[in-house]
């Protein structure tokens, strides 16, 4: 069943149409990863959906609701949360107060005391956030901050994550150990990844199926397998051959 449906999803900055018609959806409890070369539309569109941008025409459904032009403040309660590209914690914080940032729109619905056994359960899944909880959120190396970006994410309780490139800038080995992270959290808690990814190959071991955005369209969506098999995204986006998207 669809838990994300985007149809016809057109978006501009100023004058500029840079979106130009996409359809995607996510399923309840896949990885769908969203692949293109820089400037393509990656975070536009994932702006779009979490209502960081309005759409210009088109629709945006989620969880049985019509979002589309929602502003994210009110999209977050309905159950979706972004990690952003560059992770956007706030360094002259603790990780302690980035994390009680996720679950802001909780706080006064929810006891203080259930908040905290949900913190806590991001420290058993994050150890090393746990070990620094009282350090500033700068102070943390790249693959830390990103561990603290889905955590905060996940203190929302979100049934669909959006996770905007969570391998930039990141070790080879520490890019593998957040990939692993991502295929954790759906197996522990069910949440549904939309995952934004320059690094291709990465994106797609861990993926159900994915779309390949080429200057504001979708030009190509499939099986992760088909994907990884295809020519052009061979040639594009993982080192073979010599087709060009
Ligand atoms: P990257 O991987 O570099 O983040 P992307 O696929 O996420 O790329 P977007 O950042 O969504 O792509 O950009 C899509 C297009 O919109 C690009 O042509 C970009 O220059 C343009 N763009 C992005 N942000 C703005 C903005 N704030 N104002 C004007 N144009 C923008």
């Amino acid at each position: 069943m669809a838990l994300l449906q985007v149809e016809n999803l057109t978006a501009r900055y100023g004058p500029v149409e840079v979106l130009h018609g996409i359809n995607l959806n996510v399923n309840e409890g896949e990885i769908v990863s969203l692949l293109g070369a820089n400037g393509a539309g990656k975070t536009t569109l994932l702006h779009s959906i979490c209502g960081l941008h309005t759409a210009k025409e088109g629709r945006i459904h989620f969880n049985q609701h019509d979002i589309t032009r929602m502003p994210a403040e009110a999209v977050v309660p309905k159950g979706m949360a972004h990690a952003p590209e560059r992770r956007q914690i706030f360094s002259t914080m603790t990780v302690e107060d980035n994390l009680w940032l996720g679950a802001s729109h909780r706080m006064g619905k929810e006891s203080k005391k259930d908040l905290n056994i949900e913190i806590e359960s991001i420290y058993e899944r994050f150890p090393i956030l746990a070990e620094r909880k009282w350090q500033m959120g700068g102070t943390l190396s790249g693959g830390q901050q990103q561990m603290l970006a889905i955590g905060r994410a996940l203190l929302s309780k979100p049934k669909l994550l959006l996770l905007d490139e969570p391998s930039l800038g990141l070790a080879p080995l520490i890019v593998k150990e957040i990939l692993t992270i991502v295929q954790e959290i759906r197996a522990e808690w069910g949440t549904t990844i939309l995952l934004v990814e320059q690094n291709a190959r990465a994106a797609l071991s861990v993926s159900d199926r994915a779309y390949v955005l080429s200057t504001g369209t979708v030009m190509l969506e499939g099986h992760a397998q088909e994907i990884a098999n295809d020519p052009r995204v061979q040639s594009a986006y993982l080192g073979h051959s010599h087709t060009a998207i």
